[in-house]
């Protein structure tokens, strides 16, 4: 009985050692929604993760990668008032949609900018979305060495120049 205790006590350190071993630092969430096939979410999963983990943007922890299906877009669209036919970022709720059409329109470098985008809204704490697409931009062009230096550019720019964060 004892001995079961500690074998699963043990179990459970060595389970939290290892996934913390493989993503240092990152401690996010990737998530379909269930209207999303199977197989499709993991092959797209598996591209925002790879591509998130590359660019190294420290969003807070637990933060949420979720897909979903182009049918459940509209109703998204109205609640959150969206422009985008592709993604968001909710700062509140602490999430990052992708709508699964955008992995299968469009190539690499796009899926790459969204995700480049995303990150520089939550990671820099911006509304602003000529400011989100220069940081973006740096980001890119500087092979993603630091978010925060991007950030700090930006967001000193747009106060300098008297940008109000707005959406
Ligand atoms: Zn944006």
């Amino acid at each position: 009985m004892v001995l079961k205790w500690i074998l699963a006590v043990v179990f459970l350190v060595l389970g939290v050692s290892a996934s913390a071993a493989r993503k240092p630092g990152l401690s996010y969430q990737f998530q379909c929604s269930p209207k999303v096939d199977q197989w499709l979410c993991d092959r797209q999963i598996a591209v925002v993760r790879k591509i998130v983990e590359r660019q190294n943007a420290h969003l807070p922890a637990g933060w949420v990668w979720l897909l979903v299906s182009d049918s459940e877009w509209p109703a998204l669209q109205q609640r959150y008032r969206l422009k985008h036919d592709y993604a968001f970022s909710h700062l509140g709720e602490r999430r990052t949609v992708f709508n699964s059409l955008l992995f299968q329109q469009f190539d690499r470098p796009v899926w790459e900018w969204a995700i480049a985008h995303e990150s520089a809204h939550v990671t820099c704490d911006l509304i602003d979305e000529d400011a989100t697409e220069e940081v973006a931009h740096e980001l890119a062009s500087t092979g993603f060495m630091s978010f925060e230096k991007s950030c700090a550019k930006f967001t000193n720019e747009a106060l300098s120049h008297g940008e109000k964060k707005s959406p």
